[in-house]
């Protein structure tokens, strides 16, 4: 979808979720297949095709580890952060949904990635759900922010509860994607600011997990405003780049 239109749909608000719909009725946004005006925009085929995280994996931070071998992903995480959990594994399937979220305008695809993290453990009747914040201008162009969709399906069906004004970012930081393990960090420092009142646990929600780079700089900033506890989830787990395995060895 081209990005004016996707500009134009986020200031229709609550009307955007009709307007998918009439731009691409009855279909699955992957397979074609006839799908009701009610159904997800990823149709129940589609959606079981996606691989769950490869076990055993680390109590922490739900990175795949060898069975006996030490994590290498979250040794150097703050106290209070974890555990985090991603529901799939980031294959071309699951790429692929995370991109017609992110990058082509199809919010209604965040209900679809909801429906499989509503079971991992973090996410309970109450818990507040805090999804990874968007820069100013980031948001302004893609129009919504991915997470904060995720976060609020997630909640519609846990009976969470989502809290926005918990966690700004207040610098624009520059797409992790190119970036070395180094680079994201410092990218990312002080990316992040919390605003009280804030609650004793905090669950926070974004679509990939990386490095976790990004929830851990998230998490710091609550940490230090006195959060006794972040927890995180993800609806999909990258394989570890390269570049971080051959720094974290
Ligand atoms: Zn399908
Ligand atoms: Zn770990």
């Amino acid at each position: 979808m081209v990005p004016s239109l996707t500009r134009f749909a986020s200031r229709l608000g609550g009307s955007w979720d009709a307007a998918e719909r009439w731009l691409l009725p009855g279909e699955c946004l992957v397979c074609q297949q006839r799908v009701g005006p009610q159904d997800h925009l990823i149709c129940p085929v589609c959606r079981s095709r996606w691989l769950p995280v490869p076990t055993p994996q680390c109590d922490r931070c739900g990175q795949p580890v060898e069975s006996g071998r030490a994590c290498r992903v979250c040794p150097d995480w703050p106290a209070g952060f974890g555990a985090v959990s991603s529901a799939v594994w980031l294959d071309d399937a699951a790429r692929r949904v995370v991109h017609l979220l992110k990058y082509r305008g199809w919010q209604r695809v965040a209900d679809s990635l909801a429906t499989r993290m509503v079971g991992l453990a973090a996410v309970r009747p109450g818990a507040v759900l805090v999804p990874i914040p968007l820069g100013r201008s980031r948001l302004k162009e893609r129009g919504y922010n991915q997470s904060a969709r995720i976060a609020r399906a997630l909640a519609g069906m846990a009976g969470a509860r989502v809290d926005e004004g918990l966690l700004a970012r207040v610098r624009e930081t520059a797409s992790q994607t190119a970036l070395t393990p180094d680079q994201r960090e410092a990218n990312l420092r002080r990316a992040f600011a919390a605003a009280g009142p804030l609650p004793e646990r905090i669950v926070l929600v974004d679509d990939v997990f990386t490095t976790g780079a990004t929830l851990v700089s998230a998490a710091k900033s609550l940490l230090e405003r006195g959060v006794a506890a972040v927890s995180a989830v993800t609806f999909a787990r990258a394989e570890l780049p390269l570049a971080a395995i051959g720094r974290m060895v």
